[in-house]
């Protein structure tokens, strides 16, 4: 994948969050404190202006990917903030470790793979918690297995988009066991988990920011 991808992922990122931005504080609101939307909306665009800034010395989606990381960790706040900081720049390290810059399935799963442990280590959350993670651990399955199926990346970001939206949808009738929402125990219950949410928006917009990049030159 090249810095393009990732440059358009977080343009079409924005747009949804700038669309989406109520409906999350809505859904923070019933199990947390009500701003994950407006929280998430400031944080990236803040990583759209850093881009822009840096955008000569971006040549490859690895410096796309640090720099993602790094805005986030000092501009966004929150739990998620902190979890999607380390998620973008563990994708981003092994970006890095991997030889080439290539549209590899195997490389995608390598850099998910690194970005979903770091979510793990960060935040000690297992899948059925109500957490992002109930999102990013099911597509992350669907990535390796479109990888031993011998998918291409297109069809990969697809399967992931879906296992995601699956996921999230899962949370719903979770009880919280991180993060704000485990205050209320069973009341959480009944409840789509924000940030289940926001991941499966991250997801979509990969996709997107990636299908969009590949009919393009560059
Ligand atoms: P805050 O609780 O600080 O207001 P946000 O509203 O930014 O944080 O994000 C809340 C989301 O963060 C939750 O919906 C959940 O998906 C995610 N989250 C919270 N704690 C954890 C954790 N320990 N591991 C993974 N995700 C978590
Ligand atoms: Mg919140």
């Amino acid at each position: 994948m090249k810095a393009t991808h990732w440059i358009r992922a977080v343009d079409v990122l924005v747009e949804d969050l700038d669309s989406h931005a109520e409906y999350l504080d809505g859904l923070d609101a019933a199990i947390g404190d009500g701003e994950h939307g407006t929280t998430m909306l400031r944080s990236f665009r803040a990583v759209q202006r850093a881009l822009r800034d840096v955008l000569e010395d971006l040549d490859s989606d690895v410096s796309v990917l640090q720099a993602i990381g790094a805005t986030l960790s000092r501009a966004a706040g929150g739990a998620a903030g902190a979890l999607y900081s380390s998620f973008f720049h563990a994708m981003g390290m092994a970006a890095s470790a991997e030889d080439s810059e290539g549209d590899s399935v195997s490389r995608f799963v390598s850099m998910l793979t690194a970005g979903v442990s770091a979510v793990q280590r960060l935040g000690r959350a297992q899948p059925g918690d109500k957490t992002m993670l109930d999102t990013l651990v099911p597509a992350l399955e669907a990535a390796r297995e479109a990888e031993r199926e011998g998918r291409t990346i297109s069809e990969a970001l697809a399967a992931v988009v879906e296992a995601g939206e699956v996921g999230m949808a899962g949370t719903r009738e979770m009880k919280a066991k991180k993060g704000r929402a485990s205050y209320l125990g069973d009341r959480s219950i009944g409840h789509q988990d924000p940030g289940a949410t926001s991941a499966s928006m991250i997801l979509r917009a990969i996709q997107r920011g990636m299908s969009e990049a590949l009919g393009k030159p560059g």
